[in-house]
């Protein structure tokens, strides 16, 4: 009894895992990925069509997200691994 009230259902379980895997699989960034603009922990990696990386840190992300998702191909977003952190409280 104790431990179901955390969960909210098997459907939804399924599907947190599945996005776990993902995110494993996925190059993620570290520590060590720092900002092009401020030199803060990057959070935002952008792929550019030519071949080329940025990296933003969540604040510069959002900043340029609108022009990044013009010339980018693909676009990596862990900014919301910050939002989580603070999200806790409950
Ligand atoms: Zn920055």
């Amino acid at each position: 009894m104790t431990g179901r009230a955390r969960t909210t259902g098997p459907a939804d379980d399924r599907k947190r895992e599945k996005a776990d895997v993902n995110m494993t699989l996925a190059p993620s960034l570290s520590a060590a990925d720092r900002c092009d603009r401020c030199g803060a922990q990057a959070y935002i990696r952008a792929r550019l069509v030519n071949g080329g990386e940025l990296l933003f840190c969540a604040h510069h992300g959002r900043q340029h997200l609108p022009q990044l998702q013009e010339k980018a191909s693909e676009i990596h977003d862990e900014s919301d691994r910050l939002v989580e952190t603070d999200n806790t409280v409950n």
